[in-house]
């Protein structure tokens, strides 16, 4: 008798939708359950698949936002394992040199090649950064529901401007916490020392040259066969143990993440910053530097909530339209103002009252113009106001002035 496929999918192996995005499966149990009662903004403006970064800002349009190497960890690959793309794409990856225990992290060299991008303006554009998860021809990604906190977090605009930004960076860095925490745990528990694996990484720092090649970024197999340790050659059985583990222990992962300390190989780290050309050195995030202790995601997950209620909540006092702002009518003097040819109006935000340039742009309909037009005139935030402005939209009232303050088009003015 052939071995029959289970019928039913595991729910850890299935994206799942939390308000309208698509989260990966891990997510039912390695967050608190809690996430599922917190409104996530819509983000109508990321609309990926007919992205306007690639329509109107010439990224390109297979990759877009792809052109990086996303930091995957080991048990997220283990699960990956189970779906025949994930696993064929996973496999490439081991045999080119691209995984480490850790799961998929970016070599010196290929952090090199990223910051070059970045520092060229080639981010969306890049030949070389790409994601070895995306299917090029589809657009589509092969990791979807076992993508990683930046992949499941990203819009590259946000519906409630600086604020939504803040707000979605904060859950990033809460499941990016736990996704490390776990990823080590794992190792542990499956008798890879992580303390020493640490050792070895930073005992590479002396020949940080060495560790990957300066074309592909792919780990050299010396460096390879160092951090592997006893697992070199038997990379996959020891990804899909992690995997493994993280689905039996599934009921415990938030509460085994408070418990971690992570560790991190920072003489590695601080050596990989030689590979970098001098020109992109000012590229590194400054967070990159330090080496304190990182705060358990109990204590990150405090202030996510915080900024959630602080993200919805009702702006008191009087608002106004901000000088830095303006509004017009749509010109459809370009590709982008045509493609939005219902939207009769366009917002322009700039970063001074005067400055030339704007730094965004967004086309809206009329009723959301009548309505930001009325705030040319101060107006007191009460129910007076909120049942005038209902009347206005076809948007909840509050949810609009909430979104536009946060983009800073509405400011609080004083009396
Ligand atoms: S998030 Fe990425 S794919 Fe989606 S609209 Fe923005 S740039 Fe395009
Ligand atoms: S894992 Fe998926 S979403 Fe993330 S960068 Fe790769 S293709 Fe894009």
């Amino acid at each position: 008798m052939s071995p029959t496929k289970p019928l039913i999918t595991d729910p850890i192996e299935q994206a799942f939708k939390l308000g309208e995005h698509w989260v990966p499966g891990i997510w039912r149990y390695m967050l608190p359950v809690a996430l599922t009662d917190i409104t996530l903004p819509q983000e109508r403006r990321a609309t990926c698949l007919n992205c306007p970064r690639a329509k109107f800002e010439g990224w390109r349009p297979d990759y877009r936002c792809c052109t990086y190497h996303p930091r995957v960890p080991n048990f997220l690959l283990g699960l990956a394992l189970s779906q025949p793309a994930s696993e064929k794409i996973i496999k490439t990856l081991v045999l080119k040199g691209f995984l480490l225990p850790e799961g998929m992290i970016s070599s010196p060299n290929q952090w090199a090649h990223y910051l070059t991008d970045t520092g060229e303006d080639r981010f969306g554009r890049s030949e070389k950064v790409l994601c070895p998860f995306l299917e090029q021809k589809s657009g589509l990604c092969n990791l979807y529901a076992f993508r990683n906190s930046v992949c499941s977090t990203f819009f590259c605009q946000h519906d409630h401007g600086d604020k939504g930004d803040r707000f979605w960076s904060s859950l990033q860095t809460v499941a990016q916490q736990v996704e490390m925490g776990l990823g080590q745990w794992a190792l542990n528990q499956l008798g890879f020392d992580v303390k020493a694996y640490m050792k070895r990484l930073n005992s590479l720092s002396t020949t940080i040259e060495k560790v990957s090649d300066p074309e592909t970024g792919a780990w050299t197999p010396a460096a390879l066969k160092l951090v592997w340790g006893k697992f070199y050659g038997r990379e996959i059985e020891l990804l899909q143990a992690c995997g493994d583990l993280v689905r039996k222990h599934r009921d415990e992962l938030w509460k085994i993440a408070n418990t971690i300390d992570i560790l991190e190989a920072h003489k590695f780290d601080r050596a990989s910053v030689r590979i970098v050309p001098k020109k992109y050195r000012s590229e590194i995030d400054a967070e990159y530097f330090e080496s304190g202790d990182t705060s358990p995601p109990r204590d990150i997950w405090r202030g996510f909530k915080a900024l959630h209620k602080n993200l919805w909540a009702l702006p008191a006092g009087s608002l106004s339209f901000s000088p830095r702002a303006q509004l017009m009518a749509n010109p459809k003097d370009d590709a982008e103002g045509k493609a939005f040819k219902d939207c009769t109006h366009m917002v322009e935000f700039r970063a001074r009252r005067n400055a030339h340039d704007y730094e965004w742009r967004e086309y809206i309909p009329a009723d959301k113009a009548m309505a930001l037009l009325w705030f040319s005139r101060r107006r007191k935030v009460n129910a007076a106001l909120l049942e005038r402005l209902s009347s206005m939209l076809k948007q909840d009232a509050s949810q609009f002035l909430s979104e536009w303050t946060g983009k800073k088009v509405l400011t609080k003015s004083l009396p």
